[in-house]
């Protein structure tokens, strides 16, 4: 077998797909199945998106593009990094990709050697250690602490940091904990990776969840905080979560020109570019009315609140209140070594997961996916009606565990 056969060994398939394959199979089978293991919003795309792709449509906009994004996108996604972000990006700077998780891929296949390191604040993201191994790199985890908001501390990135260190990989708010950094604490990390010692190293951020920020929190990016970084910082972001896009498959970065130049290089050998549709209604979902992002964020807040309390007082659970995203993180340390209604030993959040979804119907993601246990990931991107039940099922789990 060649190189990329073993790297394939050597990752997973993502598990929380896998949770949501198996809540829809069991839903399917007539189970009572409420899934809360899906990260992505469960309202609409806005109408003013849908009607821009309906027009490209109708005017034949359904051929080939250039491959990292036709010139009005560019512009558009030029115009918010300097809108929302105080970034300058030129054209030539940015690429687009099918999703997020392609524009990351295409970053990390592009710029990794072997032996490469890359820092990954943990819990994490389930893609990102798989895709650092599909490129041959080594991810390097650091534990952030549930003490610390899940936050990654200055003085832990700075002793992670090698000769070897390549990419830090930054996501705040974060998948799966929801955490998220203000001015100063960004600027703790930031300050790190512009001492001498650690000049070598590059910032990938993936601010995918940028707009999902609750209670007056303010979003900032680390090219932002600190301009030094701008020339080694890859700044992602794309139009699944906040703009209720995920099918449609629409992920961008800015960075510097010689690395989006690569990127380009290696998509127009694997997808060229993105569904033409799909970027005719990006130009419309970045250019048009940004107003429901604030109402769904209401919403998202409250069921935020519910399930935070509900959890709170589920027995052997601990859940923090998260300041972004639409995940909440709680500890299940309480629970392990207990022993469920049906008679299996809780060993690990895994078990937890299962015999939680076979015994009450609740699916949700256990934190050995994201390298952070024992605990478990529950997206509250679901209706309110189906969030109360859940919670009320994982208390009666929690209470009859012995
Ligand atoms: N980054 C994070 C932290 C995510 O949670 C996701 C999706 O779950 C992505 C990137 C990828 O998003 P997409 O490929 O849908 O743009």
């Amino acid at each position: 077998m060649g190189f990329f056969a073993d790297s394939l060994n050597r990752i997973q398939p993502s598990a929380t797909i896998a949770v949501s394959t198996k809540a829809r199979e069991l839903k399917a089978k007539g189970r009572d199945i409420i899934g809360l293991a899906a990260g992505e919003p469960d309202f609409d795309t806005p109408q003013n998106i849908k009607d821009a792709a309906k027009k490209a449509l109708d005017n034949g906009k359904t051929k080939y593009t250039d491959v990292d994004g036709i010139p009005e996108l560019k512009a558009a996604i030029c115009a918010k990094f300097k809108r929302e972000n105080g970034l300058d990006y030129k054209p030539s700077q940015i690429t687009v990709g099918t999703g997020g998780k392609q524009v990351l891929y295409n970053a990390l296949m592009c710029t990794l050697n072997p032996g490469d390191e890359v820092i990954i604040p943990a819990p994490a993201w389930v893609s990102y250690a798989d895709i650092v191994m599909l490129g041959g790199g080594t991810p390097v985890y650091i534990n952030t602490r549930m003490e610390d908001g899940y936050r990654l501390q200055a003085s832990d990135l700075d002793k992670a940091i090698t000769p070897k260190t390549k990419w830090v990989l930054f996501n705040a708010p974060s998948n799966p904990t929801g955490a998220a950094y203000s001015h100063a604490q960004l600027k703790a990390l930031t300050d790190v990776l512009m001492q001498p010692k650690n000049k070598h190293v590059w910032m990938l951020t993936d601010d995918m969840y940028e707009h999902l920020l609750y209670d007056g929190h303010k979003f900032y990016t680390p090219a932002q905080v600190e301009p030094g970084l701008y020339d080694r910082t890859l700044t992602m972001n794309g139009l699944s979560k906040a703009y209720c896009m995920t099918g449609w498959r629409l992920g961008y970065a800015g960075g510097p020109e010689p690395l989006i130049k690569a990127i380009c290089k290696l998509q127009s050998q694997s997808t060229s570019n993105p569904s033409s549709i799909t970027q005719w209604a990006a130009v419309e979902a970045l250019n048009g009315p940004q107003d429901f992002i604030e109402k769904n964020n209401a919403i998202f807040k409250e069921r935020r609140d519910l399930v935070v309390s509900m959890l709170n007082q589920a027995r052997g659970l601990k859940c923090p209140t998260p300041e972004g995203a639409f995940y909440v993180y709680p500890s299940c340390a309480g629970t392990i070594g207990l022993t469920s209604k049906s008679g299996v030993k809780i060993i690990n959040d895994e078990a937890f997961a299962t015999t939680l979804l076979e015994e009450e119907g609740v699916a949700v993601v256990h934190g050995a996916a994201f390298a952070g246990s024992p605990a478990f990931r529950i997206s509250y991107a679901t209706s309110t009606k189906d969030l109360e039940e859940a919670c009320t099922r994982i208390q009666r789990f929690c209470g009859n565990l012995k």
